[in-house]
C-alpha cells in the first residue's frame, strides 16, 4: 500500500507492507541521491534490523555508514546532534547524501534534526519501527531534539523524502509500547473518522494480536488522515491543531511525571479521556460517544485512570500553562462535537479541569 502527502514539490509516498527493509536500496535508488548515506539507529533497533538496511543499500550501490546511540529518549538530545554532524563530516557525507531513520520517534526526530541541518539540509528517508512512529511521528516533517528546559524546544519542519514502514518490524516490539501506538491510532478515529472508530471497536481483538491486515488497514488510514491534515496545514496555523486532541492534560502528565510513568500512548489514553468527558460539558459530545471513547481504550489495555492530588493537580496546571497558551484562566482545547468530528481553539475556562480528572479517579 501507498499514501501520499501532498506538498507540492516536497511531496512524498509512505509505503506500508511486509518485508520493505529489504527493498530500502531499491526504493532509494528512485530518489536520485548521491552514493553516500548514513543510518541513524539505536541501540534496541540496529541488532535487529540494521543488517539488512545496510545490505540492501550496499545491493543498490549505496555506500551507507550506520551510527547507533542508546535507546531512550534522553538520547534526543543536542549532544546526540554534535555527534552526528562529527561522523557525517568524517565519513564525508556531502550536499547529496542522505540519512535513513532506522527506528523509533526517538531516532526518525534526532535523525531528521540532522538532515534538516548538516550542510543546511540534505535529504533523508524515515525507516520507522514503532506503531507510534509509523502513524504519527514519522510523517508530517516536525523534527527535533529536546532540551533540559523541555521537550522538542529545538527543532524544524523538514519533510522526508520517503518513509517506509514495515510492518514485520512490528514483531519485536514490546506490547507495552505497541499498545501505546494504538491510542495514536484511537486518536484518529476521533478527529477524523467515525467508521474507523467503528472499524477499531470491531478488530480490537485482531489489532492486539497484531493481525497483519489488519495492521496495514489501521496504518494506511492513520497516515492518509496525517497526511491529509498537514497537507492543508504543514506548519499548525490552524487545522493541524487536531492532531493535539488530549495532548494538552496529556503532555501535562508526562511532565509531572518525569517522562518516566507514563509512555506517551498512555498518557494521551488517560488525556483523550479527559477530552471526551470535557467535550460533553463545553461541546455536548454526546454521552454515548465518551463512553464508547473510554471502552475502547480500556479494551486496547491503556490506562483510563488517574488520581491526583493537590499538589500535583497544581503542578498539572503549571505544566499546562507552560505548554499552551492560556489567557485569563481559560486554555485552548481541541474538543469532540462527536466521534469523527473535532473542533480546535476551543477555550476552556482551568475551572472545569480538576472535575472532569475527578471521573477519571
Ligand atoms: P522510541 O523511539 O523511544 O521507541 C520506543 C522503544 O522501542 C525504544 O526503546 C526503541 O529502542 C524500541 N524499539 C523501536 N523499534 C523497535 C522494534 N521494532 N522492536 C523492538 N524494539 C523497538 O519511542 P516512540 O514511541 O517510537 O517515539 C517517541 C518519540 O517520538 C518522542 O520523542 C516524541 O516526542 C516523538 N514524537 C514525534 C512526533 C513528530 O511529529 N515528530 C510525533 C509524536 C511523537
Ligand atoms: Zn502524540
Amino acid at each position: 500500500r501507498s499514501v501520499n502527502v501532498p506538498l507540492g514539490n516536497r511531496s512524498y509516498n509512505i509505503l506500508i507492507d511486509r518485508n520493505l527493509l529489504k527493498s530500502l536500496g531499491s526504493e532509494c535508488s528512485k530518489l536520485g541521491l548521491g552514493q553516500r548515506c548514513a543510518i541513524i539507529s539505536d541501540s534496541n533497533v540496529a541488532p535487529k534490523f540494521a543488517k539488512t538496511a545496510l545490505a540492501s543499500l550496499k545491493k543498490a550501490g549505496f555506500d551507507p555508514v550506520l551510527i547507533t546511540f542508546p535507546a531512550g529518549e534522553s538520547s534526543k538530545s543536542l549532544k546526540s546532534v554534535q555527534s552526528c554532524y562529527d561522523q557525517l563530516a568524517k565519513h564525508r557525507l556531502e550536499r547529496k547524501s542522505f540519512i535513513v531513520a532506522l527506528g523509533g520517534g526517538v531516532v526518525g526526530d534526532l535523525a531528521g534534526f540532522v538532515a534538516a541541518t548538516y550542510l543546511r539540509g540534505i535529504a533523508f528517508v524515515q525507516v520507522p519501527t514503532t506503531l507510534l512512529s509509523q502513524v504519527d511521528s514519522s510523517v508530517g516533517g516536525k523534527v527535533g531534539v529536546n532540551l533540559k528546559a523541555g521537550k522538542n524546544l529545538v527543532g524544524a519542519f523538514y519533510q522526508p523524502r520517503l518513509v517506509l514502514c514495515d510492518l514485520d518490524t512490528l514483531n519485536t516490539l514490546p506490547l507495552r509500547e505497541y499498545r501505546s501506538g494504538l491510542a495514536e491510532v484511537i486518536k484518529y478515529g476521533i478527529i477524523y473518522d467515525a467508521p474507523m472508530f467503528a472499524d477499531l471497536e470491531r478488530n480490537m481483538p485482531k489489532l492486539l494480536k497484531r493481525d497483519i491486515n489488519a495492521l496495514a488497514s489501521v496504518i494506511a488510514r492513520s497516515c492518509e488522515i496525517k497526511a491529509d491534515v498537514v497537507g492543508q496545514d504543514e506548519t499548525e496555523s490552524g487545522l493541524r491543531a487536531i492532531l493535539n486532541f488530549g495532548h494538552t492534560i496529556g503532555h501535562g502528565l508526562e511532565a509531572i511525571s518525569g517522562y518516566g510513568k507514563y509512555l506517551h500512548g498512555e498518557a494521551i489514553s488517560i488525556g483523550q479521556v479527559a477530552a471526551a468527558e470535557l467535550s460533553a460539558q463545553v461541546l455536548g459530545l454526546p454521552r454515548e460517544d465518551v463512553d464508547r471513547i473510554r471502552k475502547l481504550f480500556k479494551r486496547s489495555g491503556l490506562p483510563i485512570k488517574v488520581k491526583l492530588n493537590a499538589g500535583q493537580m497544581k503542578r498539572l496546571f503549571a505544566a499546562m500553562m507552560l505548554d499552551k497558551k492560556v489567557s485569563s484562566g481559560e486554555i485552548k482545547f481541541v474538543l469532540a462535537e462527536k466521534i469523527g468530528r473535532v473542533a480546535f481553539g476551543q477555550k476552556v475556562s482551568m475551572d472545569l479541569i480538576p472535575p472532569v480528572l475527578k471521573t477519571l479517579s
